[in-house]
């Protein structure tokens, strides 16, 4: 095959190549991003049911260090109650001293104010100093329930803000009755949401947890975090329709895809939680997918500017390869092609020849060779000029490309005026016939130069046709070509002559 043919076919073999490359590059990016978003949903599911579940413990260690206070402090009144009335400083005396001793033993960070009511819900002593105003508890949920239900043991109540210290706080609370069973008044700890929310903090420091709502079963809303949300809607607003689903859930994952409707861009968000049993809280926590979607831009972003940067170096290598190769193949084409009649050259003859007798010997079919001159075309220059000579010359090659039009028929000029048209597996009846066709259609052939008519040309033909045995024979063949072509000439020009060795006419 020509070199500039292979040249061609480089050209496409880099468009080809570059374009495996740039999907090559695309896809195993598109995969690498795949498998990093699921590993990021999978680990930020499991850091959301972490958190819940660390929510949930120090909630309830809370409420733990609450239930022992309360009970160390039930223990000494009842004693106190058992001999008789009880004053609001002797009440005082007793919680204060309760909830110091087990400060000391427990090291609690949540221990909160103890508080005791009376049996009409009248406030008689608080831990942090003795009251002088008269507080009515009487409405409170957990004194109602407990007045009624002095049984239950202890109740939660839900979140609110405190009438003594203006803080959100919850209630953890117990009864207090005497020898003969008579409900005596409540005993409370105030737990301040501000510390659990501190002790959180330690836990919680990754920043991206968006609501971690923490409630009892009985009594709704115990605890949200972080708490500037609490301030903004309240604690009635905070109930979760995924808590829900989360307390309903029987399946043993702690985590699901929640769709979130009511937001205009959340459309979809990961949740965590955590269920203890015993106490019956539930910790929720979501995170809408688009924050999720965000820290994974974030997170992948060296990756997407290395690939962006090694698609731009391969696309500049590539174009830069593809630029040098097109301008070999212009090169290449100028090389093997005739400038002025644009078929091949002498250069593309020689090239093309040693392959056609090679094939030719392989397959012992006849090539047979036409060599082609027209005639009298210095007198042809000398009355048009040399525009009008090559307009002739662009018209007869184009003429000769279209007598010869298999696939291995080749035609190039020779040099000059002359031209040669090689035939592989081609008989000399064939190629006779193709010279006629030749003959033919030069001489109908309606040559102008610019809108001026010039006269008509003709070339004489010289055939040589044969079996080649060997290399030198073939190339022999052009020389009998040329000599047929000479003899055309003498026998008056405008037509063919087969040649024939000497001896033999
Ligand atoms: P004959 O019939 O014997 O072949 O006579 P001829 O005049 O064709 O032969 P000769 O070899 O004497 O002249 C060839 C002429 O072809 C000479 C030259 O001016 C002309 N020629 C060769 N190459 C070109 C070319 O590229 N352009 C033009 N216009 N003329 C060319
Ligand atoms: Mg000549
Ligand atoms: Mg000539």
């Amino acid at each position: 095959m020509p070199l500039f043919r292979i040249n061609k076919k480089v050209n496409k073999l880099l468009i080809t190549l570059y374009a495996l490359m740039v999907v090559g590059l695309l896809s195993s990016l598109g995969v690498a991003v795949h498998q990093n978003w699921l590993l990021k949903v999978q680990s930020t599911k499991i850091e959301l049911a972490r958190q819940a579940g660390i929510g949930n413990f120090i909630v309830e260690n809370a409420i733990i260090h609450a239930s022992k206070s309360l009970s160390a402090a039930q223990k000494a009144m009842h004693t106190v109650l058992n001999g008789g009335p009880l004053s609001a400083s002797q009440a005082h005396d007793i919680l204060h001293s309760t909830l110091n001793e087990f400060n000391a033993y427990s090291n609690a960070s949540y221990g909160g104010l103890l508080l005791y009511l009376d049996a009409q819900g009248q406030l008689q002593a608080r831990t942090d100093r003795q009251t002088s105003e008269q507080l009515d508890f009487s409405d409170r949920f957990y004194f109602q329930r407990l007045q009624q239900q002095p049984d239950i043991g202890q109740t939660l109540s839900p979140l609110r803000k405190a009438a003594t210290t203006g803080e959100w706080v919850f209630h953890v609370a117990m009864p207090i009755k005497d020898k003969q069973g008579q409900f005596r008044g409540v005993l409370a700890q105030q737990i301040q949401i501000t510390d659990i929310a501190n002790e959180l903090n330690k836990y919680l420091n990754n920043g991206h947890a968006s609501q971690l709502v923490t409630q009892s079963s009985d009594t709704g809303l115990s605890f949200v975090y972080p708490l500037h949300l609490l301030a903004r809607t309240g604690p009635e607003s905070l109930e979760t329709p995924y808590a829900d689903f989360a307390r309903r859930s029987t399946s043993p994952q702690d985590t699901f895809t929640w769709p979130v409707s009511t937001d205009s861009h959340d459309r979809q968000a990961l949740v965590g939680y955590a269920q203890a049993k015993q106490s019956g809280l539930l910790t929720t926590i979501h995170l809408p997918l688009s924050d999720v979607w965000w820290n994974f831009f974030l997170e992948n972003l060296s990756l997407l500017i290395i690939a962006g940067i090694a698609l731009i170096l391969v696309t500049a290598i590539f174009m830069h390869l593809y630029r040098i190769s097109r301008k070999l193949s212009e090169a290449l084409h100028d090389a093997f092609f005739d400038a002025l009649t644009q078929i091949p050259n002498r250069r593309a003859f020689d090239d093309m020849f040693p392959r056609l007798v090679r094939e030719a010997m392989r397959s012992q079919k006849c090539l047979s060779v036409l060599f082609i001159d027209i005639d009298h075309f210095k007198c042809f220059n000398d009355d048009y000029g040399h525009d009008g000579g090559d307009i002739a010359l662009r018209a007869v090659a184009q003429t000769l490309r279209q007598c010869a039009t298999r696939p291995l028929d080749f035609v190039c000029r020779w040099g000059g005026e002359e031209f040669v048209i090689l035939l592989p597996h081609t008989s000399e009846e064939s190629a006779t016939l193709i010279a006629q066709k030749v003959l033919a259609a030069v001489r109908e052939i309606q040559l102008n130069n610019h809108g001026d008519p010039m006269r008509c040309v003709s070339v004489s033909v010289g055939i040589a046709c044969g079996q080649v045995n060997a290399k030198q024979l073939g190339e022999n063949l052009v020389n009998q070509a040329d000599e047929a072509m000479k003899l055309a000439k003498r026998s008056g020009r405008d037509r063919y002559v087969v040649y024939a060795p000497a001896g033999t006419a």
